[in-house]
């Protein structure tokens, strides 16, 4: 869609001058990129944005360029006036050291942008609203470090949906299968490949524990950073499985009778002592000599398992997330999808598994937005820092293994299972709310709502197949 005026002022000159846009420029292209992809997220997680000519570069980094605000979902922008026009303002930090073109889309280069409305960041924008809760650490002199885990299906379509592209992909317990891995292998590759080209650090792959399931790690970074590569991720799965003749789905739960796909968060804060806040001198927070995790790190889950309920919301945000959270059997004796508001060393059938010096969030899923699961995570885990709260006693047990009524019993809840019910806590949950700011939420949950109903009109073939003839 075509832009407004440009009436959104220039950014501040700091330290970057016409100089450096030449020198930049020139590096793009002689990587032989000729457009930019100025690429944002939107409500959902969902990439969007345009192309612009590499000689649009200076323009794109200064002022950004601009968008109808009220064609992207989430931005509660108005039709007409000067708050109609979203700009997109391009992130020097997002070129890397090596600005370089996308491997899968050759002579495009990709720029991170942040939103702007009138010349000022735009509180909706998710990438914002992640800056504010990182700037929140950075004034105790702390920084958070994510390492996200995106699992993820490779699908076909068919007459009637969808099916694991590949068809020999069918052993009982499919985790770390070594005959259906290779047959994708050209994929994979040239996935961890192209994301390493473009400065990710991949470090493994591995087939999940569904049919048509694969997970690639990348290292850990700070927040933002890491929230940046997942939507990279996103961008060059998407399109290189498109190149093979498949589907890359982030469903939470494409299949009833399979494991579904999480995005599990490993999380540490970090403080940088010396005077130069280097990476150097960092220190983790969370670490404690005599124990896996310091009092600190023990508030910060207390505080994200206190915020369980509305968090859920955000790292779970769909109709279909909840069938991944279910409480019952683990289908395949593996599945780890948590439903209990638990902590645990080394307990992946908990909310938070516990580990020396981090914590790993299993709940979110592979359809939440990056940012805002980010950036609510940090509003818990500061709020159970600020207010000293105890996560409890650790969990040992293996949670699959329990009833509902011993799990009680233990003083453990439950999260939500339904949307509905999740988006009930999180308009109850002023910290969460106030992390993602009025519009976001207010967006966040209209939008959320509608979904709800569209869903709880419909009428599906498993309520035929068992209600049609049984009254
Ligand atoms: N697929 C599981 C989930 O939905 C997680 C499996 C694992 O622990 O890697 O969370
Ligand atoms: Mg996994």
């Amino acid at each position: 869609m075509p832009s407004g005026p440009r009436e959104a002022m220039k950014a501040p000159a700091a330290d970057i001058t016409p100089a450096t846009f030449q020198t930049l420029r020139e590096r793009l292209a002689a990587d032989g990129v000729h457009s930019l992809l100025a690429q944002f997220t939107d409500v959902h997680g969902v990439a969007r944005g345009k192309l612009v000519p590499l000689n649009q570069l200076e323009l794109l980094m200064t002022e950004g360029v601009g968008f109808a605000g009220p064609s992207i979902w989430g931005t509660g922008l108005p039709r007409t006036g000067p708050r109609a026009e979203y700009y997109g303002r391009g992130q020097m930090s997002s070129l890397g050291a090596l600005p370089c073109a996308l491997p899968w889309l050759p002579g495009i280069a990709r720029v991170v942008c942040d939103g702007y409305v009138a010349g000022e960041p735009f509180d909706a924008c998710p990438r914002q609203v992640l800056k504010r809760q990182i700037a929140r650490l950075a004034e105790r002199g702390w920084a958070l470090r994510t390492g996200i885990e995106p699992e993820f299906f490779l699908l076909r379509r068919t007459a009637d949906g969808f099916e694991p592209a590949d068809p020999h992909d069918r052993l009982d317990k499919p985790s770390y299968d070594l005959k259906s891995l290779p047959r994708q292998r050209e994929f994979l590759h040239q996935l961890a490949d192209g994301l390493t080209r473009c400065g990710l650090d991949v470090f493994q792959i591995d087939h999940e524990d569904a049919h048509g399931q694969y997970e690639l790690n990348f290292h850990h970074a700070d927040a933002l950073a890491s929230a940046d590569h997942l939507m990279l991720f996103k961008l060059a799965a998407q399109a290189l499985a498109e190149q093979h003749g498949m589907v890359f789905s982030m469903m939470p739960k494409p299949f009833a009778n399979q494991p579904g796909s999480g995005m599990h968060f490993h999380v540490s804060l970090w403080s940088a002592t010396g005077a130069g806040r280097t990476a150097l001198d960092a220190r983790c927070v969370f670490d404690d000599a005599s124990q896996d995790l310091s009092l600190l790190g023990r508030q910060f889950t207390a505080g994200v398992l206190h915020h369980a309920d509305a968090l859920c919301a955000i790292a779970a945000p769909t109709v279909n997330s909840y069938k991944r959270l279910t409480v019952g059997e683990s289908i395949t004796g593996t599945t780890w999808a948590p439903a209990y508001v638990a902590h645990g060393p080394n307990n992946r059938t908990a909310l938070i598994r516990t580990l020396k010096g981090r914590i790993e969030w299993r709940v979110p899923d592979a359809s939440a937005n990056p940012y805002l699961a980010t950036a609510a995570l940090i509003a818990a885990g500061l709020d159970g820092i600020d207010r000293a709260l105890d996560p409890g006693p650790a969990c040992t047990d293996d949670l699959f293994q329990l009833s509902l009524p011993q799990i009680r019993d233990r003083g453990i809840a439950v999260l939500p299972q339904s949307l509905a019910a999740a988006l009930d806590a999180l308009e109850g949950d002023s910290v969460i709310c106030g992390a993602l700011g009025d519009t976001l939420s207010r967006e966040f949950l209209r939008l959320k709502r509608a979904e709800w109903t569209d869903y709880a009109r419909h009428v599906s073939p498993w309520e035929m197949a068992r209600y049609a003839d049984a009254f």
